[in-house]
């Protein structure tokens, strides 16, 4: 695996990934703002139980991209230290076009079955 590639990779999934989390912030943000004019009886409230339905799917979205994006830090740390693209568990080469699709991946895809 080229390192100029695999950097040039890793920084578009990662400015992806960074882009969405600001969006889900942004969403999440909207949501309580729009919180503040019901009331926090969610049992009685229809509308209350929808707001706190679409916070904890857009929270639960934002924890997702906050990991991808620890994923990716960590995996430009394997670039720098050359291990990059060979699999944590059984060490031979994660084969490009998964790196392509997921390039924070860790495992090969036979690895990856095995969990
Ligand atoms: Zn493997």
């Amino acid at each position: 695996m080229d390192p100029v590639e695999a950097r040039r990779r890793i920084a578009d999934a990662q400015s992806a990934a960074q882009s969405r989390l600001e969006s889900l912030r942004a969403q999440f943000d909207v949501i309580v703002a729009g919180s503040e004019w019901t009331t926090d009886d969610d049992e009685h409230d229809p509308e209350g139980s929808t707001i706190a339905f679409e916070r904890a799917k857009v929270i639960g979205l934002a924890r997702d991209a906050e990991v991808e994006v620890r994923e990716l830090d960590a995996a430009q740390e394997r670039v720098a230290s050359g291990s990059y693209g060979v699999c944590e568990r059984c060490g031979s080469a994660i084969a490009d076009p998964r790196l392509e699709a997921l390039p924070a991946a860790r495992r090969c895809i036979v690895c990856l079955r095995l969990r």
